[in-house]
């Protein structure tokens, strides 16, 4: 509670407000660049404009969201938050120069565990090393008084101990030779075998191993729970007591009884819990505040099974949610008209709901990089019958845009006849693209009899999003839009498959350090589409051309190009509703893994005079309650000047659950 200042207090509060409005036209989104990183603010437009109890409501899920986000850091490496925690005691005790190239370079890797949850890349899995050396930490510590556990020091800066966040590297133990902490003294081997034997073949079966951790105890493979009194028990009591508050002043009925279910599952454990939330989550569509909060995506675990943590908070916002509400009116229209096989398609497209939402947090998994859409419940069984929900964050799209801009990226990577098109459309198409695959996409098709959904293993992910992706590619080019007032003319897709073909073959490498290979299942998906449809265009639809030396997409018939998304599309929707492991592993090694060495090393050099971050991440607006005297909360204020470092070490000071002060 020690955020909620009094109403006696506010004068000071106010001035900084008007100050803060009279600077609104020049709002700063750019706060801080460091290594391939650079931070923004997002704006949260419209919150002013909710009711006091949708107000509230955001702030005590927002509390409940930040509550959690230490859980995160845990997962991703068993050594994060002691890492973290002496870098920060350093960092605020440092009596040296603080202009020192030492101190310089610990602020940065410090930014960089911050940004990353940990000590491994968020998006290449690698570890990154300390640019200060061990003597110079050790002997820094001991001056400033800074006590740490020995244990770190092999983790920060031996550069062979733990070296991989995930392992996705076909034929080596995924397990052992990943630094996640997902598992402790357990093979792969191990860790199949016990979730093929605890497996749920019910028809609404339990995701067994969600949320625990397996760990090899007196020689037996056994799972610890994530729960209040079990494994991060600390952190899940916070969220639960601010989940109390919220319930308090929830919507309505529906929206009571998801957050009682979320309670109620953290508080347990209890995976038939979950199932009730994710399903009383999915019917709640009425209210206008949402939010998710939990363990949710598998990503992060090099079997896919085990969720981490994360938290968005966000409300509805009304006008932008009518456009992804008509694709979702569309599934049907969709489904039926796409270039798959009838066996594959679904009879009836169910509750694909869809919304835009404005952002209010971000926790978690989700910050401080975030997605720009979410289509959540993850279970298959659930979505097939009870639907799922779709939404695009729009603001977080602003921001990004609103940077992008200016950058010089386009003029440097496109050809010079398709600039003003992405200029004028880029924008729309990108949210277009957005909606097409998260309202219509993942919804999309389905798995024959008798196909679990985990038969892909390690390339579902990869496959999945693939789908996804082809799904909005190829109906962005349809006549479909235009009739529905989603796009203007029958070009205006076009700078879209520009976009899609250059970032897939090209520049999204600069992402990727030279000689390494894809590894994130997003990346890996775009460049199989790319790759994929460039070794298959007969007929010159696209090629990659050389200019002065540089490369360039040129696409020579965007017709053509459609054709090819599709008949890719008809291929992956078979893969996974056949459940073929080979073929879609396959495809993933041919396309999504090995990197073209000259044109990368092309779009870094040209990329490196750009001086642009590859990676953007963000910084949460501050919310703090109004109180009267009788201590009652009058409003909800929103500040947008927090920085980067101010920010991480106020939320280290506030929400670090699972450390011991
Ligand atoms: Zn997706």
């Amino acid at each position: 509670m020690k955020k909620i200042i009094l109403a006696t207090m506010m004068f000071g509060m106010f001035l900084a407000s008007c100050t803060k409005n009279s600077q609104q036209e020049a709002f700063k989104y750019s706060v801080d660049t460091f290594y391939d990183v650079e931070i923004l603010r997002y704006k949260v437009p419209g919150f002013e404009q909710l009711s006091l109890q949708q107000k509230k409501l955001c702030y005590y899920l927002s509390e409940a969201a930040l509550s959690g986000m230490d859980i995160l850091f845990d997962q991703n490496g068993a050594y994060n938050l002691r890492i973290r925690t002496a870098l920060e005691g350093l960092y605020v005790n440092y009596q040296g120069d603080k202009k020192a190239e030492e101190f310089l370079a610990l602020e940065r890797y410090l930014k960089r565990v911050w940004f990353s949850n940990g000590i491994h890349h968020h998006y290449g899995a690698d570890k990154f090393l300390p640019e200060f050396s061990q003597e110079w930490f050790v002997a820094a510590c001991e001056q400033c008084g800074v006590t740490y556990d020995e244990a770190i020091l092999p983790v920060m800066f031996d550069p062979t101990v733990l070296a991989k966040k995930i392992n996705q590297t076909a034929g080596e133990d995924l397990i052992l030779t990943s630094a996640c902490n997902y598992y402790e003294g357990v093979t792969q081997k191990e860790a199949q075998a016990y979730y093929d034997a605890h497996k749920d073949k019910s028809a609404q079966p339990l995701w067994i191993g969600l949320n625990s951790k397996l760990v090899k105890k007196d020689g037996k493979v056994v799972e610890e729970t994530y729960k209040v009194g079990g494994l991060y028990g600390e952190a899940l009591e916070k969220v639960n007591f601010w989940l109390e508050k919220a319930k308090e002043v929830a919507e309505n009925d529906q929206q009571k009884t998801v957050i009682q279910k979320l309670i109620d599952f953290n508080a347990t454990g209890d995976l038939k819990t979950f199932n009730e939330y994710c399903i009383a989550w999915v019917q709640d569509l009425d209210s206008r505040v949402d939010f998710v909060n939990g363990f949710t995506e598998t990503y992060g675990d090099p079997l896919g099974v085990t969720a981490a943590w994360e938290s968005m908070v966000n409300f509805k916002d009304l006008e932008a949610t009518q456009r992804a509400q008509l694709i979702a009116e569309n599934a049907q229209w969709f489904e039926d008209n796409s270039p798959t096989d009838k066996r594959f398609k679904k009879e009836n497209v169910t509750g694909v709901s869809a919304k835009v939402i404005t952002a209010v947090i971000l926790s978690g998994d989700c910050y401080p990089a975030t997605p720009i859409g979410i289509n959540l419940p993850n279970a298959n069984w659930i979505r097939k019958e009870y639907g799922s929900k779709s939404v695009t964050i729009d603001n977080i799209t602003d921001a990004y845009n609103a940077v992008a801009n200016e950058s010089g990226f386009a003029e440097e990577f496109m050809l010079p006849e398709i600039i003003d098109a992405y200029k004028k459309n880029g924008t729309r198409c990108s949210s277009l693209h957005t909606d097409l695959h998260e309202c219509a996409g993942h919804g999309s098709g389905k798995l024959l009899d008798g196909v679990s959904k985990d038969a892909l293993k390690e390339y579902s992910a990869t496959i999945e999003e693939t789908r996804a992706d082809l799904f909005g590619l190829y109906f962005m080019a349809d006549k479909k839009m235009i009739e529905l007032g989603l796009l203007e003319t029958p070009d205006d897709y076009k700078s879209y498959y520009y976009q899609q073909m250059m970032n897939g073959l090209l520049t999204q490498l600069v992402r990727i350090e030279p000689g390494k290979d894809l590894e994130q299942s997003h990346m890996r998906n775009r460049q199989l589409i790319a790759l994929w449809v460039l070794k298959n265009a007969k007929n010159n639809e696209v090629e990659v051309i050389q200019q002065d030396g540089n490369y360039f997409v040129k696409i020579n018939d965007y017709e053509g190009l459609q054709k090819l998304y599709g008949e890719l599309l008809a291929t992956i929707q078979r893969i996974t509703s056949e459940g073929d492991y080979q073929a879609a592993k396959d495809l993933v090694e041919e396309y999504a893994v090995k990197i073209n060495p000259e044109w990368h090393k092309n779009i870094l050099e040209r990329y490196a005079h750009l001086n642009l971050a590859p990676y953007k991440g963000f910084v949460n607006p501050v919310y703090t309650p109004v109180l009267d005297k009788n201590g009652e909360i009058t409003d909800i204020q929103v500040d947008y000047t927090e920085g980067y470092v101010e920010q991480h070490l106020r939320y280290s000071k506030d929400y670090s659950f699972l450390t011991k002060k």
